[in-house]
């Protein structure tokens, strides 16, 4: 948890450093208040999703790249084991898994998501360009699309732009589980350093 928290405040710090914000000026970009961006910089916060999500989107990076150092070889064979990658944020009521983390070269994080009944969660738009991709394996999920909860139960996939409003959520009394990819796009304008 310690190593996760001094990541965390590692990254923002060497974020910020690099654009030259202040942290009032990182509060205005992420949305994020400058109390509390502070906190995380001093590795006194364990935040939300949610928060992590606006930190990625106003610095315009990866959310792998705010929950893990990046990999520090390149590799293209992996073997991961899900049971030892699953968190529990900030006990949201939702258990993520990065099972393969934001690398330049691929553009794109791999993650489990199991959602306990009756979670939900509203997000609101990533970076511009962001698409997502959800494979349901099991339960019964609906995803927040237009003002509309699409149900996708398990064996079904949708792909939707993640750079506007859009949700998730459980309405049942069973677990749900799915595998969701995150595509950003391409580099250029993006802060997270170009592989070794
Ligand atoms: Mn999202």
């Amino acid at each position: 948890m310690d190593d996760r928290k001094a990541h965390l405040a590692q990254a923002v710090k060497s974020y910020r450093k690099k654009v030259a914000w202040s942290l009032d000026r990182a509060a205005r970009e992420t949305g994020v208040s400058k109390a509390m961006l502070g906190q995380i910089e001093r590795q006194e916060s364990s935040p939300t999703i949610d928060t992590l999500w606006k930190i990625a989107t106003g610095f315009s990076v990866s959310l792998s790249s705010l929950l893990e150092p990046a990999p520090d070889r390149v590799t293209t064979t992996e073997i991961k084991t899900l049971d030892d990658l699953r968190r529990d944020p900030a006990n949201e009521g939702m258990s993520t898994a990065l099972i393969f983390p934001y690398e330049p070269r691929f553009g794109f994080e791999y993650f489990e998501l199991i959602l306990r009944p009756g979670y939900q969660r509203i997000s609101q738009s990533h970076e511009v360009g962001v698409v997502e991709h959800i494979v349901v394996t099991q339960g019964k999920l609906e995803i927040l699309l237009d003002g509309n909860w699409q149900p996708l139960d398990a064996g079904k996939a949708i792909r939707f732009a993640a750079d506007r409003k859009h949700g998730y959520r459980n309405p049942t009394s069973r677990e749900v589980v799915f595998q969701l990819v995150i595509h950003y796009p391409s580099k250029e304008a993006r802060l997270e350093p170009e592989e070794v």
